[in-house]
């Protein structure tokens, strides 16, 4: 839903669809107005819709979002579809994949991919403590939380982990790794969109060129996938190439994804060595 479909759908109570159907039979009592009107007076102060309402979609799902924790996008949808779709392919299908989602933030990637892949294993971590109480919730309100684990935790430490126990390390090992990280060059943030300035910078800021956390997780990463596992990324424009150079040896790439507005943004890398 755009903006506006968000805040009127909000107002009428009724779904995208009765909108454009019902709504000029809908009348608005004297409490809906006063609320719409605080709606625009944050809206002019530059607080992101989502915030005002405290929730968004995604993938169809009514998720929970507050301060503290990055909005999901819409783009990100194609992730979730690209992972959905790997999980599914006859070659890949296992029973029970076991999916290792990086800033999990809302939740919105895991709890999605719970909802709509066949039987999955789930780890979601996020270093802010404030997005792994939001996922948690989240999950919960789409019974998927007896399907995800949530841990407050950094990549490297669940690499560390993983990796101190030599036995039976393929069964400590992922089919799937996803992640939107901050991909978002310093000098960026707030540019395009101003919205994004009510956003915590820690899910955005990629660094000076934007790459930092790619840069970071390049070298452990391939140890937490089985071989011919897939490491589905979020990458923002301009940034198609230099994640090639990054993950140049041990991957390969299958796949750059378009999003809506034709903008390279999903990698879907293939782990073709063990370790
Ligand atoms: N797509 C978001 C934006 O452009 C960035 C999300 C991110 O850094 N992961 O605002």
């Amino acid at each position: 839903m755009n903006e506006l479909e968000l805040i009127l759908t909000d107002t009428f109570h009724c779904s995208r669809a009765n909108l454009y159907l019902n709504s000029p039979s809908i009348l608005l009592k004297d409490k809906d107005w006063k609320r719409l009107d605080k709606i625009f007076k944050d809206r002019g102060r530059q607080v992101p819709v989502q915030y005002i309402l405290g929730y968004t979609e995604f993938m169809g799902l009514r998720l929970k979002v507050r301060k503290g924790v990055l909005i999901p996008r819409p783009d990100t949808e194609i992730l979730v579809e690209a992972a959905i779709e790997k999980l599914q392919e006859p070659k890949n299908r296992k029973k029970k994949p076991k999916i290792l989602d990086i800033g999990t933030g809302s939740g919105c990637i895991a709890i999605s991919l719970a909802k709509f892949s066949q039987d999955t294993d789930i780890l979601a971590i996020d270093i802010s403590a404030q997005a792994i109480k939001l996922a948690a919730e989240n999950a919960k309100l789409h019974n998927v939380e007896s399907r995800i684990s949530f841990l407050e935790t950094d990549i490297f430490s669940v690499i560390k982990d993983r990796m101190s126990n030599v036995d039976n390390i393929s069964d400590r090992k992922f089919d799937v790794i996803v992640c939107n990280p901050p991909y978002v060059s310093t000098s960026e943030i707030g540019v395009f969109d101003r919205d994004t300035l009510s956003e915590p910078r820690l899910a955005l800021d990629g660094g000076s060129d934007g790459f930092d956390f790619y840069r970071s997780i390049n070298k452990g990463i391939g140890k937490l996938l089985k071989k011919d596992g897939f490491l589905i990324m979020e990458i923002g424009y301009n940034q198609a190439e230099g994640i090639k150079n990054i993950f140049s040896y041990g991957w390969a790439i299958e796949e750059i994804r378009k999003d809506y507005q034709g903008i390279e943004r999903v990698c879907i890398m293939k782990r073709i060595t063990n370790g």
